[in-house]
């Protein structure tokens, strides 16, 4: 049984840049240990050229490139930003398009701007068959509202903070659920009866590190290696044997990411 992270940020300044041997023996440590394989996620083109090298160095590691909406307001040339992702994007390895999507909890970038970058990524990852990752923050009503104008997408919210009733249209039509560590803290509150609705066969893990460290390590630096107590919390909300949900939320990964 090994756990799957979807969601990790590895080229993170908090892990050290530049980079170091430090940083590639903790990652290849976490695959010797109960982490199978892991999604290196991208915010903009030079994560994207991180997350394919490193790709390219471990077995389980798999590439997702993209813009993130917080860093769409450094880009000079849009059309120059764009193209090198749609470049990025039929490399080896990688397996999906993100982190696209919207956040409104900062009055930067302004909104149309990252309405604008998230449209043509999904736009992109339609053209190329490949599914979404989504950063939704304090902007649930118009990101579902856009991901309804793409029927053909399917994709995943990562960390999800959304509603239950959102969380079910969105697995009715086959898209996928991702829980961070969040779960485990003590106010999670209302996202705990979210994740006990989500169906078996589209919930997922992650631990968005270096960010959202669980229980009991929150606000300490997060990697893979803590997945196990999402993983721990999420199961024991369902009801669920740990064994048998850490197995269904790797193959649920695997079969979004088109992983054999
Ligand atoms: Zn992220």
């Amino acid at each position: 049984m090994k756990l799957f992270d979807t969601h990790t940020h590895y080229d993170d300044e908090k892990f050290e840049l530049p980079e170091g041997p430090d940083r590639v023996e903790r990652i290849a440590a976490l695959f010797r240990d109960e982490v199978g394989w892991m999604l290196g996620v991208s915010v903009d083109g030079a994560s994207g050229d991180f997350q394919i090298g490193m790709a390219s160095r471990f077995p389980g590691y798999y590439a997702a490139v993209g813009i993130h909406p917080q860093n769409c307001g450094e880009i000079a040339d849009r059309d120059e930003a764009l193209a090198r992702i749609a470049e990025q994007a039929r490399q080896p390895r990688v397996v999906a398009i993100g982190e696209i999507g919207l956040d409104y909890h900062w009055e930067e970038p302004p909104r149309a701007l990252q309405q604008y970058f998230f449209e043509k990524q999904l736009a992109l990852a339609e053209s190329l068959g490949l599914p979404v990752i989504i950063h939704d923050r304090d902007a649930h009503g118009a990101t579902f509202e856009t991901i309804l104008r793409y029927p053909g997408l399917v994709g995943v919210l990562h960390s999800y903070s959304g509603s239950a009733e959102m969380a079910r249209e969105l697995t009715k039509r086959g898209w996928y659920i991702s829980f961070s560590g969040v779960i485990t803290f003590k106010n999670a509150g209302r996202l705990a009866e979210v994740v006990k609705s989500v169906p078996a066969d589209r919930i997922l893990i992650e631990t968005d590190c270096p960010y959202l460290a669980p229980e009991p390590m929150r606000g300490r630096l997060n990697h893979s290696g803590n997945l196990k107590y999402t993983a721990a919390k999420a199961a024991a909300l369902r009801g669920e044997d740990y064994e048998a949900f850490a197995e269904a939320t790797s193959e649920n990964a695997r079969r979004l990411f088109g992983i054999v």
